[in-house]
Protein backbone atom coordinates (compact mmCIF):
# COMPACT_ATOMS: atom_id res chain seq x y z
CA UNK A 1 0.00 0.00 0.00
CA UNK A 2 1.57 3.49 -1.20
CA UNK A 3 0.01 5.75 2.14
CA UNK A 4 -0.34 8.57 -0.15
CA UNK A 5 -2.27 7.13 -2.43
CA UNK A 6 -6.38 7.38 -2.50
CA UNK A 7 -6.96 4.32 -4.12
CA UNK A 8 -4.61 3.01 -2.00
CA UNK A 9 -7.11 4.72 0.67
CA UNK A 10 -10.32 3.75 -1.28
CA UNK A 11 -9.02 -0.25 -1.49
CA UNK A 12 -8.11 -0.72 2.51
CA UNK A 13 -11.77 1.43 3.24
CA UNK A 14 -9.56 4.25 4.82
CA UNK A 15 -11.84 6.35 2.41
CA UNK A 16 -15.86 4.88 1.96
CA UNK A 17 -16.60 3.78 -1.92
CA UNK A 18 -19.56 2.22 -3.72
CA UNK A 19 -17.72 -1.10 -3.72
CA UNK A 20 -19.16 -3.12 -6.94
CA UNK A 21 -17.12 -5.84 -6.67
CA UNK A 22 -13.89 -7.20 -5.01
CA UNK A 23 -12.01 -9.88 -6.48
CA UNK A 24 -8.49 -11.50 -4.35
CA UNK A 25 -6.40 -8.81 -6.66
CA UNK A 26 -9.06 -5.91 -7.63
CA UNK A 27 -11.56 -3.78 -6.56
CA UNK A 28 -14.36 -2.00 -9.01
CA UNK A 29 -15.98 1.11 -7.60
CA UNK A 30 -18.14 4.01 -8.70
CA UNK A 31 -16.50 6.84 -9.87
CA UNK A 32 -17.33 9.92 -7.33
CA UNK A 33 -17.81 11.77 -10.35
CA UNK A 34 -19.54 10.27 -13.41
CA UNK A 35 -19.63 10.38 -17.03
CA UNK A 36 -22.70 8.88 -16.57
CA UNK A 37 -23.87 7.25 -13.50
CA UNK A 38 -22.41 3.37 -13.25
CA UNK A 39 -19.04 4.75 -14.48
CA UNK A 40 -16.81 2.24 -12.62
CA UNK A 41 -13.19 1.84 -11.97
CA UNK A 42 -11.30 -1.05 -12.09
CA UNK A 43 -8.20 -0.86 -10.27
CA UNK A 44 -5.61 -3.71 -8.58
CA UNK A 45 -4.76 -4.13 -5.22
CA UNK A 46 -1.26 -3.87 -5.87
CA UNK A 47 -0.48 0.03 -6.00
CA UNK A 48 1.05 0.60 -9.54
CA UNK A 49 0.87 4.10 -10.81
CA UNK A 50 0.17 3.50 -14.14
CA UNK A 51 0.77 1.12 -17.61
CA UNK A 52 4.63 1.36 -17.33
CA UNK A 53 4.82 0.56 -13.98
CA UNK A 54 2.37 -2.64 -13.70
CA UNK A 55 3.31 -6.24 -13.39
CA UNK A 56 1.83 -8.20 -16.24
CA UNK A 57 0.09 -10.60 -13.97
CA UNK A 58 -1.59 -7.48 -11.83
CA UNK A 59 -2.38 -5.82 -15.34
CA UNK A 60 -3.72 -9.37 -16.59
CA UNK A 61 -6.21 -9.80 -13.25
CA UNK A 62 -7.53 -5.87 -13.73
CA UNK A 63 -8.26 -6.69 -17.61
CA UNK A 64 -9.93 -9.68 -16.96
CA UNK A 65 -12.03 -7.98 -14.21
CA UNK A 66 -12.99 -5.31 -16.72
CA UNK A 67 -14.17 -8.18 -19.27
CA UNK A 68 -16.57 -9.61 -16.28
CA UNK A 69 -17.91 -6.37 -14.95
CA UNK A 70 -18.35 -4.94 -18.27
CA UNK A 71 -21.87 -6.66 -19.49
CA UNK A 72 -22.88 -5.80 -15.73
CA UNK A 73 -22.67 -2.05 -16.32
CA UNK A 74 -23.98 -2.34 -19.99
CA UNK A 75 -27.16 -3.93 -18.60
CA UNK A 76 -27.26 -1.87 -15.15
CA UNK A 77 -27.35 1.49 -17.03
CA UNK A 78 -29.19 0.32 -20.12
CA UNK A 79 -25.98 2.08 -22.11
CA UNK A 80 -26.15 1.30 -25.62
CA UNK A 81 -22.27 1.04 -25.43
CA UNK A 82 -19.20 1.37 -23.09
CA UNK A 83 -15.84 3.33 -23.11
CA UNK A 84 -13.17 1.15 -21.71
CA UNK A 85 -10.66 3.94 -20.82
CA UNK A 86 -7.01 4.04 -19.03
CA UNK A 87 -5.09 7.77 -19.03
CA UNK A 88 -1.70 7.60 -18.04
CA UNK A 89 0.74 10.18 -16.79
CA UNK A 90 -0.58 14.09 -16.66
CA UNK A 91 -0.62 14.91 -20.29
CA UNK A 92 -3.42 11.69 -21.03
CA UNK A 93 -5.24 13.42 -18.33
CA UNK A 94 -3.91 11.02 -15.71
CA UNK A 95 -5.30 12.57 -12.43
CA UNK A 96 -4.85 9.90 -9.67
CA UNK A 97 -1.45 7.38 -9.57
CA UNK A 98 -3.03 4.37 -9.00
CA UNK A 99 -3.93 2.50 -11.89
CA UNK A 100 -7.56 2.10 -12.68
CA UNK A 101 -9.39 1.47 -15.80
CA UNK A 102 -12.03 3.46 -16.68
CA UNK A 103 -15.60 1.89 -17.99
CA UNK A 104 -17.90 3.99 -19.17
CA UNK A 105 -21.47 3.65 -20.31
CA UNK A 106 -22.00 5.76 -23.72
CA UNK A 107 -25.29 6.16 -25.09
CA UNK A 108 -27.01 6.89 -28.60
CA UNK A 109 -26.56 10.96 -29.04
CA UNK A 110 -25.72 11.76 -26.16
CA UNK A 111 -23.30 14.24 -27.36
CA UNK A 112 -19.88 13.19 -26.35
CA UNK A 113 -17.25 13.13 -29.45
CA UNK A 114 -13.94 11.42 -29.45
CA UNK A 115 -10.38 12.19 -30.19
CA UNK A 116 -9.94 14.48 -33.29
CA UNK A 117 -8.25 12.25 -35.75
CA UNK A 118 -6.05 13.00 -38.94
CA UNK A 119 -4.34 10.46 -41.23
CA UNK A 120 -0.42 9.77 -41.96
CA UNK A 121 0.96 12.37 -44.31
CA UNK A 122 3.00 10.34 -47.26
CA UNK A 123 6.07 8.48 -45.62
CA UNK A 124 4.64 9.29 -42.24
CA UNK A 125 3.13 5.55 -41.37
CA UNK A 126 6.33 3.82 -42.60
CA UNK A 127 8.85 6.32 -40.04
CA UNK A 128 6.43 5.55 -37.20
CA UNK A 129 6.39 2.15 -37.69
CA UNK A 130 10.07 1.68 -38.07
CA UNK A 131 10.62 3.53 -34.67
CA UNK A 132 8.41 1.54 -32.74
CA UNK A 133 9.65 -1.84 -34.02
CA UNK A 134 12.51 -1.11 -33.16
CA UNK A 135 11.97 -0.54 -29.43
CA UNK A 136 10.50 -3.92 -29.62
CA UNK A 137 13.85 -5.78 -30.18
P1 LIG B 1 -8.09 9.79 -14.14
O1 LIG B 1 -8.30 11.17 -14.65
O2 LIG B 1 -6.89 9.70 -13.22
O3 LIG B 1 -8.06 8.75 -15.23
O4 LIG B 1 -9.38 9.44 -13.31
C1 LIG B 1 -9.48 9.54 -11.93
C2 LIG B 1 -10.94 9.31 -11.61
O5 LIG B 1 -11.04 9.06 -10.22
C3 LIG B 1 -11.83 10.50 -11.92
O6 LIG B 1 -12.84 10.10 -12.84
C4 LIG B 1 -12.41 10.90 -10.57
O7 LIG B 1 -13.75 11.29 -10.64
C5 LIG B 1 -12.22 9.65 -9.73
N1 LIG B 1 -11.99 9.90 -8.33
C6 LIG B 1 -11.08 10.76 -7.80
N2 LIG B 1 -11.11 10.72 -6.47
C7 LIG B 1 -12.05 9.79 -6.14
C8 LIG B 1 -12.55 9.29 -4.89
O8 LIG B 1 -12.13 9.70 -3.81
N3 LIG B 1 -13.51 8.33 -4.95
C9 LIG B 1 -13.99 7.86 -6.12
N4 LIG B 1 -14.95 6.93 -6.08
N5 LIG B 1 -13.55 8.30 -7.32
C10 LIG B 1 -12.60 9.26 -7.32
ZN1 LIG C 1 -2.32 3.18 -4.67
Amino acid sequence: MNTDCIFCKIIAREIPSFGVRETEHTYAFLDINPVHPGHTLVVPKQHATDIFDIEPGSWSEVLEEVRALAPSVQKATGADGLNIIMNNRRSAGQLVDHVHIHIIPRFENDGLHGFPQHPYQDGEAEKMLDAITKTLA
